[in-house]
């Protein structure tokens, strides 16, 4: 029974490593060192499939994979249909934050009620983030160099992605607000549980076993 797992180059890629290792599973190649986008592995019916991060839920919700590993973060954007979510593997954690400029005062500008435009890759936790403390907002979607936006005058704040702040000191931005912390999660196609049941949980049991505490 073939079994296929959709996994994103990087980060994600290199913190599943000891996971599999803990399934029995080793991949043949790096991706970052190959271009296939097929890996297979020391398990003739194990295959790894590597797309980009924002889209292992579309493969694992259509059943291209049977297994994925993402971030909560693009689960929430994606809405999970189609998804069983049975594991937080602590892994790529990082915390989705409010930032703004040097100087901008935030607190008064929420205060006034004014609307304020923000940018940001995450439209969903964005939207439902200013929804529950009742702030007006626009929202800009980009998908990549968000800290541009404050410091060019295209946003008021943005919400990304935040693990040691470099990135916001760097340029003159400060974190405000924390909206949510963020880890990745082992996401099953849910007829594939069905289906392929006893390929499958030896797999979840032992990445289960394997979490980083
Ligand atoms: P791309 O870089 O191809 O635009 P991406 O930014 O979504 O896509 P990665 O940077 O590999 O891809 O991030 C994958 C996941 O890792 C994210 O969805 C998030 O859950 C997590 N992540 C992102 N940035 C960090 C970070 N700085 N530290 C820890 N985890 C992170
Ligand atoms: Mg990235």
């Amino acid at each position: 029974m073939k079994l296929t797992i959709a996994l994103s180059k990087g980060r994600i890629f290199e913190e599943t490593v000891p996971l599999l290792a803990a399934a029995g599973i080793e991949p043949a190649e790096k991706p970052e060192s190959s271009r296939k986008l097929i890996i297979g592995t020391n398990h003739p019916e194990v295959q790894l499939v590597i797309v980009r991060a924002s889209d292992v839920p579309t493969y694992v919700q259509y059943g291209a994979a049977d297994l994925g590993i993402a971030g909560r973060d693009v689960l929430i954007e994606h809405g999970g249909a189609g998804l069983y979510q049975p594991l937080d593997l602590n892994i790529a954690k990082c915390r989705m934050m409010v930032a703004v400029k040097e100087g901008y005062d935030y607190d008064a500008a929420v205060r006034q009620g004014a609307r304020l435009k923000i940018a940001t890759k995450y439209p969903q936790i964005a939207r439902e983030h200013f929804a529950k403390k009742g702030v007006h907002v626009d929202i800009i979607k980009l998908y990549g160099s968000m800290e541009l936006a404050p410091l060019v005058g295209l946003a008021d704040a943005i919400v990304d992605l935040v693990s040691t702040g470099g990135t916001l000191r760097a340029n003159k931005l400060v974190a405000v607000e924390h909206i949510i912390d963020i880890s990745s999660r082992l996401v099953v196609n849910q007829a594939a549980l069905k289906l392929k049941y006893d390929a499958i949980q030896p797999v979840l049991d032992a990445f289960a076993g394997a979490v980083p505490a």
